[in-house]
């Protein structure tokens, strides 16, 4: 057992501060990371604020990982020391029911296990993600990263990317569709470039007009500010398919409304209730639908088209240190448009 230097909150109206965990030796299928650079996920946040009500303390937030190889056990086969690798929000599943036969781990039957505040099976007690300097993976669970982009701009591909970009495939959104994604926040800006670069016509559906002109520089080709009535209502029944990346619960029927018969509206954002008027998907047979990250295979898929495409984001980075501040002003909806941590701050 190593220890390693983490930023950790030790309850949920506390600050993350500085805290050292354990991390295992390697086992033979194991590969250990030096991590580079950690994006900020909003989950992160209602993690350490116990928004769901699981969180374990001390949590050590954190998956969206870049980091280098630095050590691989006996039997991995596809890393080799040096390689550049990332890790998302899973780092184990059973691999032997059908969720996980299928490539779909995050549905894993047995339940997979969170990068961070899931079951730790070799220590006992809880995982710690990638606020910290090294971590130690399965390889079955780390990704490779194209060699041609931006290091510090891929670490949000990890959870903000492959969230959007699952039910955007899930739902087979082409050219010629007309797609909507509410909230520009982290997840919803890799929503609009991922939408944009699948050919659909791009709608940014936001709560907030001073973000108008960015959304249409990340490829968005109309901006629909959702608290103006009369825009929604020209919008009203001509999307093919809305992703919603609202991160708290609200009123949904808004956005069914903007949906043409048969079309589905997929919820990534709100993890908790949200208001839904039945009349609304009954006339016109529309779908409301959830979605979890992707599986390990789709994440490689998401990660070799951005690099076929030079695809990042758009990100900010931070020093470990101003971590507290970027929290809040991820709430605010006041990030452009994902805060990526630069670990080294961790050794100062
Ligand atoms: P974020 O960066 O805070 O972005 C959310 C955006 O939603 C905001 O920028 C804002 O955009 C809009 N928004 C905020 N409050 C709103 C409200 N009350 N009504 C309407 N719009 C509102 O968050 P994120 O990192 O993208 O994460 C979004 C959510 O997805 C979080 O709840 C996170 O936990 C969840 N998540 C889910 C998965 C999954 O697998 N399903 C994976 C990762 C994250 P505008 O200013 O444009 O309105
Ligand atoms: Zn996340």
């Amino acid at each position: 057992m190593k220890n390693v230097n983490a930023y950790a909150a030790k309850s949920n109206d506390a600050d993350l501060e500085p805290f050292d965990i354990e991390r295992r030796e390697i086992l033979a299928n194991d590969v250990k990371i030096e991590i580079d650079y950690c994006g900020v996920c909003h989950s992160d946040i209602h993690q350490v604020r116990n928004d769901w009500g699981n969180s374990k303390y001390p949590v050590v937030p954190g998956h969206e990982i870049i980091g280098h190889v630095t050590e691989v056990g006996k039997d991995v086969k596809n890393f080799k020391v040096g390689d550049l690798v990332g890790v998302g929000c899973m780092v184990d599943s059973c691999q032997e029911c059908q969720s996980c036969k299928d490539d779909l781990e995050q549905y894993c039957e047995n339940g997979m296990v969170a990068t961070y505040n899931g079951p730790d099976k070799h220590l006992g007690g809880h995982t710690f993600g990638g606020y910290s300097e090294m971590i130690v993976v399965r390889e079955k669970f780390v990704l490779k990263v194209p060699e041609n982009l931006d290091t510090k701009a891929v670490a949000p591909l990890l959870c903000a990317g492959i969230t959007t970009w699952s039910p955007l495939r899930q739902w087979n959104v082409k050219k010629g569709d007309k797609v909507g994604v509410v909230g520009l926040g982290g997840l919803g800006h890799m929503g609009v470039k991922f939408a944009s670069a699948l050919g659909a016509h791009t709608v940014m559906i936001t709560t907030s007009p001073s973000k108008a002109e960015d959304a249409k520089r990340l490829g968005a080709d109309e901006v629909l500010i959702s608290k103006n009535e009369d825009e929604m209502k020209k919008h009203q029944g001509t999307f093919d398919f809305i992703l919603n990346t609202v991160p708290v619960g609200h009123d949904t029927n808004p956005y069914v409304g903007l949906l043409k018969r048969d079309a589905t509206m997929t919820l990534v954002g709100a993890i908790d209730e949200v208001d839904i008027h039945g009349g609304g998907l009954i006339m016109g047979r529309k779908r409301l639908a959830g979605s979890l990250i992707g599986g390990i295979k789709e994440t490689q898929e998401m990660l070799d088209f951005c690099g076929e495409h030079n695809i990042v984001s758009d990100i900010e980075m931070i020093d470990i240190q101003n971590i507290n501040e970027a929290y809040d002003r991820v709430v605010k909806s006041d990030v452009k448009y994902r805060f990526v941590i630069d670990m080294k701050s961790l050794k100062k």
